[in-house]
């Protein structure tokens, strides 16, 4: 795998404390404001207030979500605005904010969707040009960044930065953590993750319609598949959602996975074909099918399974609107 580009060293403004408002205390907001909050004032809201006990708790400031950003930049004064609702609601808690104050109050405002041409758009379209805007995806959650970020990778674009020495105190941040920064634009960054995060999320799915399980007699690979399926499935299905209906790539993913099924499914069956043409069968020569006939019933099955992708495909394209 190559390496992650080098990512420039740090300033000495890289150290300043910033003021973080982190808007959407979900899983993945509690998991980033959690982290920040042990070097940084980290104010927090949700639409869920049953979720603020949990701000005393990470050492964050609760802030009622109402008013919540017009408090955050009138009274926290935060330097920097992230937004980490779901990539479904992104949209919407966009178009509510505050413009005017997010005008004079002028804060670095910072994306962490897992799709980034998306909220690129939406972010250019809709804020206020004396606003920065850094769009970001940590390619690590509340499972795999538990322990260290030590190598983890964070993938940045720095979409519009006018004051460049907020933008890099904030991502030094996460190089001091230890992550792997990878500057990429987010066209480039949601071409590799549909053919990489989306498949992962994909195969995890349908293992979990597959009712994977484990077994008395589980091989490590099947353990793999399991684990696969179990780290997927504690995501919320938003999340799955977002990922493919946002990403203008994951579509396109979806269709060469299931491509990729029937052609492994048709190696299997020509083999079958091919052998059953070719082995004579031992039964008695009365009963005994003939070369022929075997190539016929290996070519019947042949279709039937194409029959049945056929019609497999026409529903997923309908359930797709495609
Ligand atoms: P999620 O299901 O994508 O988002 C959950 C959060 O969004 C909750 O705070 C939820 O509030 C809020 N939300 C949902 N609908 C809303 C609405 N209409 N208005 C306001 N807030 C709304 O789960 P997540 O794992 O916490 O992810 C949050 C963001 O981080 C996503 O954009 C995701 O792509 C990104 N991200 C996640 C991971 C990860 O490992 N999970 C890693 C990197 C980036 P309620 O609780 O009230 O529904």
């Amino acid at each position: 795998m190559p390496a992650p580009p080098a990512f420039p060293a740090c300033t000495s403004a890289s150290s300043q404390v910033l003021r973080v408002g982190v808007v959407g205390f979900g899983c993945f907001g509690q998991f980033l404001a959690g982290h920040l909050s042990r070097t940084n004032h980290v104010f927090v809201t949700s639409i869920d207030e049953q979720v603020c006990g949990m701000a005393a708790e990470l050492s964050c400031t609760w802030v009622p979500w109402g008013r919540a950003v017009t408090e955050m930049l009138t009274i926290a004064r935060v330097d920097v605005l992230i937004i980490a609702t779901s990539i479904v609601s992104f949209a919407s808690v966009v178009s509510e904010l505050p413009f005017d104050l997010l005008r004079s109050a002028q804060p670095l405002i910072v994306d962490v969707l897992s799709v980034k041409e998306y909220p690129r758009g939406v972010l250019l379209r809709e804020m206020p040009a004396q606003c920065d805007i850094l769009c970001t995806h940590p390619m690590f959650g509340p499972s795999s960044g538990r322990g260290s970020w030590e190598g983890l990778r964070f993938v940045f674009d720095e979409v519009r930065i006018s004051n460049a020495g907020r933008a890099r105190s904030f991502l030094s941040f996460f190089e001091l953590a230890g992550c792997a920064m990878v500057p990429m634009s987010c066209a480039q960054h949601d071409q590799q993750a549909a053919s990489t995060q989306f498949l992962t999320h994909l195969t995890g799915r349908v293992l979990a319609e597959q009712a994977c399980e484990p077994t008395p007699i589980d091989t490590v690979g099947y353990q793999n598949l399991c684990a696969v399926k179990d780290n997927v499935c504690k995501d919320s299905f938003d999340l799955f959602y977002g990922l493919f209906k946002y990403n203008q790539c994951s579509l396109d993913q979806l269709r060469r996975f299931r491509d990729s099924l029937s052609a492994v499914e048709a190696q299997l069956m020509e083999r079958m074909q091919k052998e059953s043409g070719e082995r004579p069968r031992s039964r008695g020569a009365a009963g005994r099918p003939s070369a022929a006939h075997g190539r016929r019933r290996g070519a019947r099955l042949v279709r039937r399974r194409s029959r049945d992708c056929k019609r497999a495909s026409r529903r997923w394209q309908g359930a797709l609107g495609a």
